[in-house]
């Protein structure tokens, strides 16, 4: 096992996801290539699902925030496994439409919505919007008053809760450019401004901490601060809040030394904070929603290479370069996130390699890694990094007219592909000449 229980080594010294030989992976469909064990993302689906029910009750229903990893077979496998899904975009929209995921599990997330998703969203059905701040609210009360509908909403609320700092800071998330702080007051005036609007159903409040998150702790504190916030709506306008959106961001682990979450206990002890936050402030037990996007599909996907140079700079570092990069992993450039990788058709070869990944962008910050540990590598070896099922193909640009690579999904050791690798034709399709 490495890292996680899908991925093995076999007895050629290749890197097996869910028993596939990524070599053979690699060979039959072309790098760079997307992989995802489409087992593990169902399993997490009904891991969060089964925990959700058990410990905060059968109506609580947790979303896949799909800007994770978004593509039509993916909305798919979370309509079977019963999952709602988090839509940001009237193209993640138009996408789980195009699947036929039931429009009203969705909740419709953003903030800056505009009039053309509004209107799109509404004529989709789209069950529940969450309505980020006033424009949007006086916008889609109009549209629903318009078409003579009411429409399900949540709001977004900001508790003020640094996720890294384990504490609640007041001045910390405030300054946001999502959603409406209760310590400014701004949270209670869009509260009533909801309850006021014609066509609006204020259904319950939001909130989304961050992201890569390990200890409960500042969960804990968001639902604390969220649940007295809902007591305080109930003293100031005589409305019970029915449904709380605890948002997404449990941690996931991407190198030996990070820890392995247990998400089934993690809901657990929320749920058990939650229950305890309720009882005290003398309310009832809000619907609670889940919104994980990353711990559902990170660890599911590795990304396959083909290496090309390896440049060994005397008293600098190793280069190693690959026929990808930014453009299919803009991670590391944007955050330094980190990741493990290994070359997939010696993976039984001990690392005693250290190198800097490249891609092959005219970028220098074009790198997947610095500082790390690989077998020794050659032109022509597959490269494999691993837990790039999220935030990775949902992120890829056409940056240097590089085509995205194809998603394959592997079951039953069997590989399928869910997008295909786009074609030279598709970089100029677009092209008016
Ligand atoms: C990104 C996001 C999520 C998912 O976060 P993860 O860290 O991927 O679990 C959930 N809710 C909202 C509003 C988000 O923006």
């Amino acid at each position: 096992m490495i890292l996680h229980e899908h991925l093995n080594v076999n007895e050629q010294g290749h890197l097996t996801i869910g028993g596939v030989d990524t070599v053979e992976l690699a060979r039959e469909f072309g790098t760079p290539a997307y992989i995802l064990d489409e087992t593990v993302i169902r399993k997490n689906c009904r891991t969060y699902r089964d925990a959700a029910r058990r410990y905060f009750g059968e109506d609580a229903l947790p979303l896949y925030a799909s800007k994770a990893l978004c593509f039509t077979e993916i909305y798919r496998l979370a309509a079977e496994e019963g999952m709602g899904i988090d839509c940001v975009s009237g193209g993640e929209l138009y996408t789980a439409k195009k699947a036929g995921f039931p429009a009203e599990r969705i909740y419709f997330h953003g903030n800056n919505k505009t009039d053309r998703d509004i209107a799109d969203a509404m004529d989709m059905g789209v069950g529940t919007f969450v309505v980020d701040n006033r424009e949007e609210l006086a916008a889609l009360s109009a549209e629903a008053v318009r078409r003579n509908v009411t429409q399900r909403i949540l709001l977004r609320i900001t508790p003020g809760i640094d996720p890294h700092t384990h504490r609640a800071v007041v001045t910390g998330n405030v300054d946001s450019k999502f959603g409406n702080a209760i310590v400014t007051g701004q949270a209670m005036a869009i509260v009533k401004e909801a309850l006021a609007a014609p066509g609006i159903h204020l259904a319950g409040l939001h909130c989304h901490i961050g992201s890569q998150i390990f200890d409960i702790e500042p969960f804990a504190d968001a639902a604390d601060i969220m649940i007295r916030f809902i007591a305080a709506i109930k003293a100031e306008c005589g409305y019970e809040i029915g449904e709380l959106n605890l948002g997404g961001g449990l941690g996931v682990r991407y190198l030996d030394t990070d820890p392995a979450m247990d998400y089934a206990d993690a809901i657990r002890q929320i749920a058990s904070v939650v229950t305890g936050f309720c009882q005290a402030n003398g309310i009832a037990m809000p619907r609670v929603i889940l919104e994980p996007g990353r711990s559902l599909v990170a660890a599911a996907g590795i990304t396959l290479y083909t290496v090309g140079s390896v440049k060994e700079i005397p008293n600098f570092r190793n280069y190693v370069s690959v026929d990808g990069g930014m453009p299919d992993n803009p991670r590391y450039a944007l955050y330094q996130s980190r990741y493990t990788a290994l070359i997939a058709n010696r993976a039984d070869a001990p690392k005693n390699y250290r190198a800097t990944i490249a891609g092959r962008c005219c970028e220098s910050g074009d790198l997947l890694g610095e500082n790390m540990e690989l077998q020794i590598p050659k032109r022509g070896d597959i490269l494999a990094v691993l837990v790039t099922g999220a935030y990775n193909y949902s992120m890829a640009s056409n940056y240097n007219r590089i085509p995205r690579p194809p998603v394959l999904l592997v079951k039953d050791g069997i590989a399928r592909v869910a997008v295909r690798r786009e074609t030279y034709e598709d970089l100029t399709a677009r092209d008016i000449f």
